[in-house]
């Protein structure tokens, strides 16, 4: 198989794709993917690899060669990016940017909190600013939180010019989107559940975009959507360019990568998130049935500001939330049963401190954008290293120590 990549062409081509015009409405068929997968032989990892005294984290400040000021790009986005009160740009959008102008296919290495999301847009925007043709872009994410946070990027970044940005996720009412996908958009940012679906019900133009963007692609194939995602980059086909970025490089994805990127640039960044090394981790070993009581008592200390739990399926996180609640402890839950719109606001009072303790499946917590989280309590130990790491770099973050906690059975 080739890729369908075309790739080293002028930035004008196929972006007339985009013309204005509205697809075929079809009859509905399916449903949108939860995205959510149940654990059956729980077998936690090994106690010893959770313990951990913080070592203090070395700032290494990326010194950007131009502030955003200096950079050659269109003035109208210059200041939309000082109103967002950026100055300079960081590492992953210093260094991506000329490959991305380039038209190259682009592979970046680096997690949510580096600044991936402006790496790609910015290069996006002032291209749609240059071009006398909108062209349009697709942007793959894993989770609708990731979705909606890349949505309202694209929304602070081009405030005040005619673009145009439309997100496609599960849980919301899918008539909507139907309706909404009568207009254009300049970028489309969806899960790939849904927009499959949309895809598969006839009303969304795969074709008509001229750059894909795969983020955190490394959580879509985690969550099973490697089918999906191909399937969606073989319809989008003949494109300009596409942009992959990824937490981590592992060779299973080598292949995958392969097929979507056309010589790609590879372009990494350091990151203190994919290391928890400036974080305090300690384990606590508890009686199975005196675990939410440990939690209750963890949670009464005045220390643990803003505190995340994990657990392993999406009922033990309602659970727990409900058993902190009903002691007196604001907790709220965030995992695949609960609705869209459900979601956000949790996530908002949260963010606001309205509430003391946010539970989450795994697949919910992934991307979120939540700066200062104080402690990270894993009610239940995760099976895999890398999403323990992933779970306890949630805190520490922004240069700040972080505290994680993992409960573990007494045998
Ligand atoms: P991301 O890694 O794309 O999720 O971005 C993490 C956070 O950094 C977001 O809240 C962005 O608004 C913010 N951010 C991105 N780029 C910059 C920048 N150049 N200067 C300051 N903040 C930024």
């Amino acid at each position: 198989m080739s890729n369908k990549n075309s790739g080293g062409r002028g930035r004008s081509k196929n972006r007339s794709k985009a013309s204005k015009g509205r697809g075929p409405a079809g009859k509905p068929r399916g449903k949108g993917r939860s995205g959510q997968r149940q654990k059956h032989n729980y077998k936690p990892i090994a106690a010893e690899l959770m313990i951990h005294e913080a070592v203090p984290v070395k700032e290494v400040e990326y010194e950007a060669e131009k502030k955003f000021d200096d950079w050659d790009i269109h003035p109208r986005l210059k200041r939309a990016i000082e109103a967002a009160g950026w100055t300079y740009p960081t590492e992953i959008q210093e260094k991506a940017f000329e490959h991305i102008v380039a038209l190259k296919d682009v592979m970046g290495i680096a997690t949510t909190g580096t600044g991936k999301t402006g790496a790609f847009l910015i290069p996006i925007i002032d291209a749609l600013l240059a071009e006398e043709q909108p062209f349009q872009t697709i942007c793959l994410a894993p989770t609708r939180e990731l979705a909606l946070q890349i949505e309202q990027e694209f929304a602070m970044l081009t405030k005040k010019m005619k673009f145009s940005a439309l997100s496609l996720i599960g849980g919301r009412n899918i008539k909507q989107d139907i309706k909404k996908l009568e207009w254009d958009y300049n970028l489309i940012v969806a899960t790939p559940g849904r927009i499959k679906d949309l895809h598969g019900q006839g009303v969304v133009d795969l074709t008509k975009a001229s750059v894909l963007i795969l983020d955190e692609f490394d959580r879509m194939l985690d969550m099973g959507f490697q089918k999906d995602v191909t399937f969606l980059a073989d319809q989008i086909g003949d494109r300009d360019q596409t942009l992959l970025f990824s937490a981590t490089l592992d060779k299973t994805q080598q292949k995958l990568i392969d097929y979507f990127l056309k010589d790609p640039v590879k372009v990494q960044v350091s990151s203190g998130e994919a290391s928890a090394e400036h974080i305090n981790q300690t384990v606590q070993y508890v009686e199975r049935d005196e675990k939410f009581g440990a939690l209750i008592e963890l949670l009464k200390n005045p220390e643990f500001k803003r505190t995340l739990v994990f657990a392993e399926t999406k009922h033990r996180v309602k659970k727990i939330a409900k058993k902190l609640n009903q002691a007196g402890i604001a907790a709220d839950e965030i995992h695949g049963n609960k609705s869209q719109n459900y979601r956000q606001k949790a996530l908002a009072k949260f963010k606001q401190g309205k509430i003391k303790a946010l539970c989450a499946t795994d697949v919910a917590a992934r991307g979120l954008d939540i700066d200062d989280i104080t402690h990270v309590v894993n009610f239940e130990a995760p099976t895999d290293y890398d999403v323990y790491i992933h779970r306890v770099g949630r805190t520490g973050r922004a240069g700040r120590t972080g505290e994680a906690i993992t409960f573990v059975e007494k045998e």
